[in-house]
């Protein structure tokens, strides 16, 4: 099937040189890389390699890089990890505009003796950082604030934010799920504490996740069990997965600049185009410093869901930021949280593209949108408005 794929903040399409990679690592090479045979060694010298591209990638030394199954397992293990090693300390310090990995974990803490301070975004995703700074206090153990945004693709200024944290000595773990890949990321040089990522957000599988501990800091397991990763995350390492997230680091280094100029060209052209065509459209975050492959539009008073559903018919894949609770479709809590209206919240549809995407891929979207939001206007209760 020819899908013309703009979800990419949802998942990505596995590299190829990715799959080809990993694949020796089911047939070939299956060994345990904790056994002392030379069948295990191959595989652990492989695994140390893949350990050695994340490493470069992230401007991180090799003994900083935790290998686990996903970007959800590495918030909880960082995040979790203060908490355990501070019980004295009760304060936690997020946004308003987390995944659900971080701000439900947080939203469980509440409910078990912590204090959260959950800090707002204004209408254009920024946070204040003043506010920041206030809200630490001596009981703050850490503060777990992301990258860039998953649904409007907006970068929190996290250079500024590990100051602020180191200044007050207090831990930042940083959720960088959807910035690596897509903007660069230098931990020689930023000093985050804690920070996580994704294989499945950059063109390595679904499953397998990478938590960057700085060194000197403290890291409780939280999967306890064998000796692996150092003690740090017990469970047999999954091995090809883990062979093809080095593999998928080390083709996202090189394709850094083609995301910032080729795919920021494609979603800009794809912006201004809407813009130009589809009248009563806004781009959310527009004003603000963004990834180069995401936009979130609301195309008002029409439901993003419908929207989808016709895109769909053609091929196209892109999502909303709505998400679906008790049968019921939620509008998002990142849209909700920029003082967006419910409403408007369920207009939004998010296209966020990849390096897989070709300009055919723009021009497909715009022969067939300006189309489906007409029509779909001429039937929406509030057409009235459009004059
Ligand atoms: N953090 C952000 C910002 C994300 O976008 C996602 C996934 O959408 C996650 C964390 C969770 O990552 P995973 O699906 O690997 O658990």
């Amino acid at each position: 099937m020819n899908v013309i794929y703009v979800d990419n903040n949802a998942t990505t399409k596995v590299a190829n040189d990715v799959v080809e990679a990993m694949l020796p690592f089911f047939t070939n090479f299956y060994g345990n890389p904790s056994s002392v045979h030379n069948y295990g060694e191959i595989v652990s010298d492989r695994m140390n390699q893949a350990r050695e591209q994340v490493a470069s990638f992230l401007g991180a030394q090799t003994d900083e890089i935790v290998f686990t199954s996903c970007g959800s397992e590495s918030n909880n293990t960082a995040i979790m990890s203060v908490i355990n090693s501070n019980p004295d300390k009760k304060h936690i310090i997020t946004t308003a505009v987390e995944h659900p990995a971080v701000l439900n974990l947080c939203d469980y803490l509440s409910k078990n003796g912590y204090k959260k301070t959950i800090l707002p975004v204004d209408k254009d995703g920024r946070l204040d950082l003043q506010q920041l700074e206030d809200s630490i206090c001596d009981d703050t153990c850490i503060v777990s604030i992301m990258w860039a945004n998953n649904e409007t693709g907006i970068i929190f200024p996290v250079e500024k934010i590990s100051d602020i944290t180191k200044n007050r000595g207090v831990l930042f773990h940083c959720d960088a799920v959807q910035a690596a890949g897509k903007i660069p990321i230098d931990l020689s040089k930023i000093p985050i504490d804690y920070l996580s990522i994704s294989g499945h957000k950059l063109h390595a599988p679904k499953g397998v996740g990478v938590l960057f501990v700085r060194k000197g800091i403290e890291l409780n397991p939280l999967i306890i069990g064998g000796h692996q990763e150092k003690g740090r995350r017990a469970g047999t390492e999954n091995t090809p997965y883990i062979v093809g997230l080095g593999k998928a680091c080390e083709l996202a280094a090189v394709y850094l600049d083609y995301y910032n100029t080729k795919v920021k060209n494609m979603r800009d052209k794809l912006e201004w185009s809407i813009l130009k065509h589809i009248p009563n459209t806004t781009i959310n975050g527009q004003n603000s410093h963004r990834i180069p492959n995401t936009s979130n539009i609301i195309f008002h008073n029409v439901e993003g869901e419908a929207i989808l559903l016709h895109l769909n018919e053609f091929n196209i894949a892109a999502s909303t930021g709505s998400a679906c609770a008790s049968g019921l479709m939620e509008p998002s809590h990142v849209l909700l949280a920029m003082g967006i209206s419910e409403k408007d919240a369920h207009s939004a549809v998010r296209f966020s593209l990849s390096r897989f995407n070709n300009d055919r891929d723009i021009n497909l979207i715009l022969e067939h949108l300006p189309s489906i939001i007409k029509k779909l206007r001429q039937i929406s209760p509030f057409k009235e408005s459009f004059g």
